[in-house]
């Protein structure tokens, strides 16, 4: 399973970040995830909540701020957010794409307690 990989290397940081600034817990996680990312939101929430117990972010919720893809047509210029993953310009048909946004896979920001 991928999002596992993932949220071992996440607690990896975090368990870096919590000794490097003497936290007692972490109380919150916020990930990015964009829609081409290749992580599903639900399996990264469900590997977290397992991961985290008899951790120092036992308590700690993830927040998912999920990124939708967007793009650019190189012909015409037009931007739009694209749910539907078929790389084609809605405006002119086109199909030289540039993806602006919605690959992202980012720790965005870490709640800590610090004694
Ligand atoms: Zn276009």
């Amino acid at each position: 399973m991928h999002e596992l990989s993932i949220i071992t290397s996440l607690f990896e940081i975090l368990e870096e970040k919590a000794k490097e600034k003497k936290a007692r817990r972490i109380t919150c996680v916020k990930l990015q995830v964009g829609a081409l990312s290749g992580a599903v939101p639900e399996l990264l929430k469900t590997a977290f909540d397992f991961y985290k117990k008899d951790t120092l972010a036992s308590q700690a919720e993830l927040d998912i701020d999920e990124i939708p893809l967007k793009v650019k047509c190189k012909k015409c210029q037009h931007e739009t957010f694209k749910d539907d993953f078929i790389f084609v310009c809605s405006n002119c048909g086109s199909s030289e794409l540039k993806i602006l946004a919605g690959t992202e896979l980012l720790l965005e920001k870490i709640e800590m307690e610090i004694e």
